[in-house]
């Protein structure tokens, strides 16, 4: 799979997409199509070969953060509609246009301008009109919503085709998402003719009865499998495996500190591996001392910080080592397990923030 010379390296798997997006067709209603979240290099795990896997999988859809994205992705993506889930800049709009990318529009106002732009490239620009029902972050507040989209939906220039909101705390509070989703509803109900969308990945595993008015989910962590929820890290398979090596080993005595600072003293001999990994790969110098790696299918903790380059961990309860073996960082070794969310919670973050900042230093298999 890797190669000798690999110093650290994440193996995808296609089987565990393959079984991610019939969880998600399960938990849906039948005829809701699933729009793949592949911005930021999906999630880290590679645009290409994602986009790839998950049109041979029933994806029709794919969701972007910019421009820029969209252009990669619509290389070898050509058919499926790209939407950019990001405010799009008047200086990207003219591109936007081109490309026939669906444009997330907040205001009567940006459609204004966004037509203006359209007028001159004799185009019709593809717009999704953006409802706030409380993120503070794309869209017009839902109360306000009506009017605007009443008067957009009167531009010549553009083609008003889908309504949409997104969550702010679907996976931690369904009482107040249930509130959320009818606000959107009422909306949406006075635009019967448009495309809807809403739901996340917790949303989306919700069963929420409200999921039927919709005619897409966009799916990004579930896809993925890291589970936006405990409960459904159950029902999902983590599609990556991190990765790295042991680059020498070093036996250390009582009393000796390890790494920058000086923040670990050893208490008694240890065995230490010296692992090709570090904050520049997107292991975070949070996990300093915290986190533990698989050697042999044992946990083995961290010793001290975590460098740019190198972790040093404690391989004393992992039977014989030896200078090139495989170490996991996130994934299965033997009977054990690390998943991103342990990390996550470690270095005080999300899932999505370990995913996205696995490094380019850092190869990506496919399996
Ligand atoms: C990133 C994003 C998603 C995907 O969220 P997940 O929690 O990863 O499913 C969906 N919709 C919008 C608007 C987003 O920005």
């Amino acid at each position: 799979m890797s190669a000798l010379t690999d110093r650290s390296w994440v193996e995808i798997s296609s089987t565990a997409l393959k079984h991610n997006l019939s969880t998600i067709r399960r938990n849906v209603p039948k005829r809701t199509g699933i729009l793949a979240v592949v911005k930021a290099n999906a999630y880290g795990h590679g645009v290409e070969w994602i986009a790839r896997q998950s049109t041979l999988n029933g994806v029709s859809w794919f969701g972007v953060a910019n421009v820029v994205e969209a252009l990669e992705l619509r290389q070898f993506r050509r058919r499926e509609p790209i939407i950019l889930l990001s405010a799009v800049l008047p200086a990207e709009m003219p591109e936007a246009v081109r490309n026939d990318f669906v444009i997330a529009i907040s205001s009567l106002e940006e459609a204004q301008r966004l037509a203006r732009v359209a007028r001159k490239l004799h185009r019709k620009a593809r717009v999704h009109f953006a409802v706030d029902i409380g993120m503070g972050r794309l869209g017009m507040w839902h109360e306000e919503a009506v009017a605007h989209l009443t008067a957009i939906s009167l531009l010549d220039d553009l083609h008003l085709e889908g309504i949409f909101t997104h969550f702010p705390c679907a996976d931690d509070d369904p009482p107040m998402t249930r509130h959320q989703w009818r606000d959107f509803d009422r909306v949406c109900s006075e635009f019967p003719q448009l495309l809807v969308h809403a739901a996340n990945s917790p949303a989306l595993l919700s069963k929420n009865p409200l999921l039927k008015n919709s005619k897409l989910v966009r799916a990004g962590i579930a896809l993925y499998g890291a589970g936006p929820t405990r409960a459904s890290e159950k029902l999902l398979r983590p599609l990556l495996t991190w990765k790295s090596r042991i680059t020498h080993i070093d036996h250390v005595p009582a009393g000796r500190t390890i790494s920058y600072g000086s923040t670990y003293r050893l208490k008694r001999p240890e065995t230490h591996a010296i692992v090709s990994v570090g904050y520049a790969d997107g292991y975070h110098r949070l996990l300093s001392n915290k986190a533990d790696v698989l050697i042999n299918g044992k946990r083995c903790p961290i010793r001290g910080r975590v460098t740019m380059d190198q972790i040093i961990v404690d391989a004393s309860h992992a039977g014989p080592i030896q200078i090139g073996d495989e170490v996991v960082l996130i994934g299965k070794q033997g009977r054990e397990e690390i998943t991103a969310n342990e990390l996550a919670t470690l270095a005080q973050t999300i899932s999505y923030e370990i995913f996205t900042s696995i490094g380019k230093r850092v190869t990506r298999y496919y399996q």
